[in-house]
């Protein structure tokens, strides 16, 4: 079961979105120079139909994405959270931020706006640095992957 530990509205994560980020816990990739090592703990309340109801009907009318902050562990339950975004909540965009090089095989790329893949190398920095090994991706209703540059 996923579990998140917080979540916050942020407007940097995603260009031109103001995104409720929900931070997910029991993080697999333990990349050195995390800037959360307490999500690689198994902590934090179930993220569920419920909890995803008790968070999003507070904030939808103020927001335009969700974006789910790890879960590498179990991408199908991401799928399935995306999915209920795009039911119940049909006007807000999805987004997910994996720390993998690579999403899984047979990845619903269709349940969400935006991805962003890699794990966090300090030596090359975040989306914002010029040497970073991650990637942020739009994706178009087509299905195809257009890469958002963030560093001049
Ligand atoms: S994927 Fe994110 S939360 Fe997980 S170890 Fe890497 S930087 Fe930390």
């Amino acid at each position: 079961m996923l579990k998140y530990y917080n979540y916050d509205i942020v407007c940097q994560e995603i260009p031109d979105e103001i995104t409720l980020a929900i931070n997910i816990t029991g993080c697999p990739n333990h990349c050195l120079g995390c800037h959360s090592p307490w999500l690689w703990k198994d902590i934090g309340e179930p993220l569920n139909k419920k909890s995803m109801h008790s968070i999003i009907d507070k904030y939808a009318s103020d927001i335009t994405c969700i974006c789910f902050m790890g879960g590498d562990q179990m991408p199908k339950e991401i799928e399935q959270l995306a999915e209920l975004v795009r039911t119940t909540w049909p006007s807000l965009k999805t987004a997910w931020y994996s720390g993998r090089n690579k999403l899984p095989d047979g990845f619903g790329y269709a349940l969400f706006n935006f991805v962003k893949t890699g794990p966090y190398i300090e030596s090359l920095g975040g989306l914002r640095s010029s040497k970073t090994n991650q990637r942020l991706y739009k994706i178009s209703s087509e299905g195809l992957l257009q890469k958002i540059i963030f560093h001049t």
